[in-house]
Order: C-alpha cells, then structure tokens, then sequence
C-alpha cells in the first residue's frame, strides 16, 4: 500500500508546494507516495463556514472548534484508516530523525494544521493525536510545519532518494552523530585550501578522517548542551547527572526534552 499523508488545513492550496519538486515531487507523481490536503472549513457546522471561536477563560485571538476538527479528522481517517494523527504545535514532543524513521516506517500519516491561538485541546485528546513541534519557535501555522516533517520523512520512502542521495550515510543516523563535512572543486577557494587527506586517494585514510569528523559533530552538540546546563546551574546547585529524557518513539506526548541533556539531582 503506497504511503499516504492527509492534510488538514484552512489553506490546502499550500501542499503540495515546494513537496511537488525535486526528488519528492517526483516520488509523488511516480505514485511512491500520496498526498490530499482537505479545507477543515468544508466541516464548518453554520452558514458562515465558521471553524473557529473565542477561547474560553477570555484573552486575545481565537481557537479552531473541537466538533469541526473532529469531523475533518474523521473524514480523512474514513479514507484510510489505522494511520497517527499528528498535531503540529509548538508544544508538542521536538521532531527527530527517530521519530521520522518511525513514520515514514509506517502506512502514512493524517496531519493537523493549526492557524489563530491553535486547536481545542479536547479533540487532540479524544482522537489521541500526538503533539509534535518542529522547533522552539512559533511560526503563523502548522502548513510550514507539516510540510517540514512531510519532507523528512518522504525522503527516507523505498525509491524515493536515488542511490546518490542515500540516506545510509547522513547525520542522526543509528549513532545520532553529525555528517562530516563536504568539499569539492575548486580545491583551493578564496585563501581556503580543501583538507589534505581528501586530496591524497588514501581511501583508508580519508575514511578514517571522515569517522573522526562524525564525532566532532557530536562533540559540538554536546559542548551546546553543557554550556546549556552551565547556566542552569546558575539557578539551581546541585549535582551533576547525565540522563536519557527523550526518544520514546511515538508513545504519547511525554515530557519535552532534547535527545539527552544533563539536569541537577536534587
Ligand atoms: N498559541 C500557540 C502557542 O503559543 O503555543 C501558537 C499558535 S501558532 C500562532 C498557530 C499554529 O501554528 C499552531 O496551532 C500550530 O499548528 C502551528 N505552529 C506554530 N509553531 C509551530 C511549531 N514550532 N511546530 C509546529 N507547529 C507550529
């Protein structure tokens, strides 16, 4: 069964947008994968079309209605069936490539697009949506989003990356290390020669500098995340403890954290 991706949307003349280029949007046409994006507003319950009201507890903006989500959701779901709801907001659990992986291992996925102040958390409750963010961030709506996680994971669909492109050799891989980084002609530009070893043949060598830059990424992240724990400890004073808090696959909307960050024991 080809994998399949519903979109949920007040603007579905946004997909398949930049999806319909490139490698994707040849994936697509060669029906490697599919894609329908549906108006929520086609759900509206009034004359007016409304999707949205006033939040409750007051305050600015407004919130998409429960009942119109619902039946949006419900109609995409009727098409096929057994595929998560993603709902995507700034709260929910940070996108990574073993998310990904998760995904586009699966048939397909239905997405929901928030616009306004976001969606009626009850209906992202009673349909058991998994809240995913793409970034600390808050962009206008979940189009950019969608279109984001959609790319990540159709790239990873059988036939969809030529051997060329090969995802066997990239960044967050099963190690979670970073690429090393890449050159190519000329080999001397603006004062910048190319380093030497990848000059030399030396196919060992040139192998064994790659897998030291692996780590060098991997080393920068860390530095990023210990600079980060140095101003935590600005606040609290306690014992240092390195621990896992993230992956947890698709399971729920549990606590936010990046894959491993380092927090006080109390
Ligand atoms: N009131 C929300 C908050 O403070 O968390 C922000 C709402 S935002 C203006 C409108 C919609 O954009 C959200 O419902 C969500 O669908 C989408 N969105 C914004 N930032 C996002 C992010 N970082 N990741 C995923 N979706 C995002």
């Amino acid at each position: 069964m080809t994998w399949r991706a519903d979109i949920l949307t007040l603007f579905p003349e946004m997909f398949p947008g930049p999806l319909g280029l490139s490698l994707a949007g040849r994936g697509l046409r060669e029906g490697l994968w599919s894609l329908a994006s549906h108006d929520i507003r086609d759900h509206a319950k009034d004359r007016h079309r409304s999707v949205d009201d006033t939040p409750f507890g007051g305050g600015a903006g407004m919130v998409l209605r429960p009942d119109v989500v619902d039946a949006a959701s419900g109609a995409a779901l009727a098409e096929a069936p057994a595929r998560p709801v993603i709902y995507l907001t700034p709260r929910g659990r940070l996108l990574d490539q073993a998310l990904v992986r998760e995904l586009a291992a699966g048939p397909g996925l239905v997405l929901l697009c928030g616009r306004y102040e976001g969606v009626d958390q009850r209906v992202i409750e009673a349909r058991g949506m998994l809240e995913v963010s793409i970034g600390d961030y808050v962009l206008s709506g979940g189009e950019l989003a969608a279109l984001t996680l959609l790319d990540a994971c159709v790239r990873l669909l059988p036939g969809v990356m030529g051997a060329a492109e090969s995802a066997a050799e990239e960044s967050h891989g099963a190690e979670g290390l970073l690429e090393y980084p890449h050159y190519t002609r000329p080999a001397e530009w603006a004062g910048r020669a190319v380093p030497e070893v990848l000059l030399s043949g030396h196919h060992a060598a040139i192998a064994a500098w790659r897998r030291a830059e692996f780590r060098r990424g991997a080393g920068g992240r860390e530095l990023r995340l210990l600079i980060g724990f140095e101003l935590l400890q600005d606040i609290h004073v306690g014992t240092l403890s390195s621990v896992s808090l993230g992956g947890g696959g698709m399971a729920g909307n549990g606590p936010r954290a990046p894959a491993r960050c380092f927090v006080p024991r109390p």
